[in-house]
């Protein structure tokens, strides 16, 4: 089977999921946040609803890519990030020209190691 680019740059949007998916859950299991949110009439079971998400979202991602994921998020808070004029939103160092004609493809910032997708 081929890589198709198409679904290479579904993987990204799924890792970009997942973290909206893994902020959502961190904000709501912060007791501050939390006790905010229930003053807005928000329930705390919604949290196992986001959890049960996050495993189907991860059975669609690609192992490797999980592993990546999971090792840059011990550094960052911000673990895919776009690619805006050449440069990685995380750190702001220059992406490598070669990945500009690699659009589709899941890359990783050489200078902070987080992934990098392209708009
Ligand atoms: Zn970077």
């Amino acid at each position: 089977m081929t890589d198709h680019p198409a679904r290479k740059q579904d993987q990204a949007k799924l890792l970009v999921a997942l973290q909206d998916l893994d902020h959502m859950i961190r904000d709501a299991e912060d007791a501050k946040t939390a006790a905010k949110m229930q003053e807005m009439g928000f329930t705390m079971d919604g949290i196992a609803e986001i959890k049960k998400a996050r495993v189907e979202l991860t059975e669609h991602i690609k192992p490797q890519l999980l592993n990546r994921y999971q090792r840059v998020s011990q550094n960052y808070e911000r673990i895919v990030v776009p690619v805006v004029k050449d440069l990685c939103t995380g750190c702001f160092a220059k992406v490598a020209t070669s990945f500009r004609y690699e659009k589709t493809a899941v890359v990783t910032c050489e200078s902070c190691g987080r992934i990098l997708y392209f708009t």
